[in-house]
């Protein structure tokens, strides 16, 4: 897969601004729905989360979209979170550049007087949770009908968070002729469904089969009780960052609680939290300020963080798409990642069947700090924002563009491998504060002190 992004029919000014961000070579899923795509086909992709979904329709989009007028935008991108919502806005104004399309993101949990105006004054590209377009929708501030291009992003984390009635109903209101493109991490069930409604003659790409899970090392360790809080601290002491999945919000906090009190640095991101907290917490954690983020499935959802270098399933996934969903978190854009799934005797069984439908070995191990290799690299943590600063809301760790590595990434290998071939490439964000270029091995807890 050698292509360039030109070759594959990417307008030279969008490939030069790719390049700038060390984006030079097409990921697979790229490489197969770019020409599709910018051939106006309606395209169905299978692809999991990391593999570069987001460039693979922001480019056509980008490309293609034309001029909205005042609440009639060209463009619609359906997402299903927040976060989500407000990466994909950040990258297509990226591909657009200053003279492309116009962007907007459009989610609940904020006000709509800006959203309101946004629409009133006039926008190319719409991003959009489906909730919150369905409220706009009713109060007559945006019109769906002049809607050419259409993408229906994570379809099927969509469906299991209960959106499908409003998802059919905003694209029952799309009329004419449109491309319709749709990604999914599987495409049964919903997804299915909606393709066969909305999508005129598809074409189906496969960047890799949902049975391969990326190229992270997987762990299942035999945890009980109170044991498994001690474990994720150390694990997480170990190797960080790191994003601790959760079943409930509840669970999240108690452990976030636990972890803090163990000398961990960890947020807790949640649906019971305000959208500024989850801002903040996700952009200190970006930059570096917490080792975990203990998360519940849907505040994950999306998120993208580089380097990630573990995840720890605190709480069993619901299914092994859940699995490779929140294996995603980690190993992303070619480097490999460690995954810690906690397992107790009674969810051993569940485990197993899952192991054998991702094509694992059903194994279950005792845990054993030393049989995870420890990343030589140097980590560094810098010193948080004093809880003051963040408590009165001030922007100053508001989530930005993410940086890029500047050289260009290897595409990921299929299948599972037992080591971690990519481990290492940690790069911290931003220079430790104090001084010092970065000390290798991770600071002791008690810089937490520091913290005003
Ligand atoms: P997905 O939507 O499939 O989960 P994203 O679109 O969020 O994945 O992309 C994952 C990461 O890979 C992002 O950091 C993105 O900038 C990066 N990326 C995407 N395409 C390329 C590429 N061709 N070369 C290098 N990095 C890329
Ligand atoms: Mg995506």
């Amino acid at each position: 897969m050698s292509s360039t992004f030109t070759e594959l029919g990417v307008p030279r000014a969008i490939a030069d601004g790719l390049a700038q961000r060390g984006i030079i070579e097409p990921f697979p899923i790229q490489a197969v729905a770019l020409p599709l795509a910018l051939d106006g086909r309606d395209v169905c992709g299978r692809a999991p989360t990391g593999s570069g979904k987001t460039i693979a329709f922001g480019i056509a989009l980008v490309a293609l979209v034309g001029h909205g007028r005042p609440r009639r935008p060209r463009g619609l991108v359906l997402v299903p979170t927040r976060e989500l919502a407000a990466q994909v806005t950040q990258e297509l104004i990226l591909l657009a550049g200053p003279k492309g399309p116009s962007v907007a993101s459009f989610y609940g949990g904020v006000g709509f007087g800006p959203q309101v105006r946004a629409l009133r004054k006039g926008l190319d590209i719409a991003v959009a949770c489906p909730g919150r377009l369905t409220d706009l929708a009713e109060r007559g501030e945006v019109d769906l009908s002049e809607i050419g291009m259409v993408v229906i992003d994570e379809a099927d984390r969509m469906a299991d968070m209960g959106f499908m009635p409003q998802v059919r109903k905003l694209l029952d209101q799309i009329r004419g002729e449109r491309q319709t493109m749709l990604f999914s991490a599987t495409l049964d069930g919903d997804a299915a469904e909606l393709t066969r409604r909305y999508q005129t003659n598809p074409v189906t790409v496969d960047a890799e089969p949902i049975s391969e899970a990326p190229s992270n090392r997987h762990v299942f360790w035999w945890a009980d009780g109170a044991n498994r809080s001690d474990l994720t601290a150390q694990l997480v002491s170990a190797h960080w960052p790191a994003i601790v999945f959760c079943r409930t919000k509840r669970g999240a906090d108690r452990l976030t609680d636990k972890l803090n009190r163990a000398g961990v640095d960890a947020a807790a991101i949640h649906g019971d939290r305000s959208q500024a907290q989850r801002e903040r917490a996700l952009a200190s954690f970006i930059g570096g300020h917490f080792q975990a983020l203990v998360a519940t499935d849907i505040a994950a959802r999306g998120i993208h963080v580089d380097n990630v270098e573990c995840v720890v399933n605190f709480d069993p996934p619901d299914d092994e798409k859940a699995y490779v969903h929140r294996s995603g978190r980690t190993g992303r854009a070619g480097a490999s990642g460690l995954v810690v799934s906690l397992v107790s005797a009674s969810q051993a069984a569940d485990i197993k069947k899952m192991q054998s439908k991702l094509s694992m070995p059903r194994v279950i191990d005792r845990p054993e700090m030393s049989s995870i290799a420890t990343s030589s690299a140097p980590r560094v943590r810098t010193a948080r924002p004093a809880p003051a600063a963040a408590a009165a809301g001030t922007n100053t760790f508001r989530p930005s563009v993410r940086p890029h590595t500047s050289s260009s990434r290897p595409a990921r290998p299929a299948g599972i491998h037992s080591s971690a071939p990519g481990r290492g490439q940690f790069e911290p964000r931003r220079q430790p504060v104090g001084g010092g270029s970065g000390k290798p091995g991770r600071p002791a807890p008690a810089r937490r002190s520091g913290r005003g």
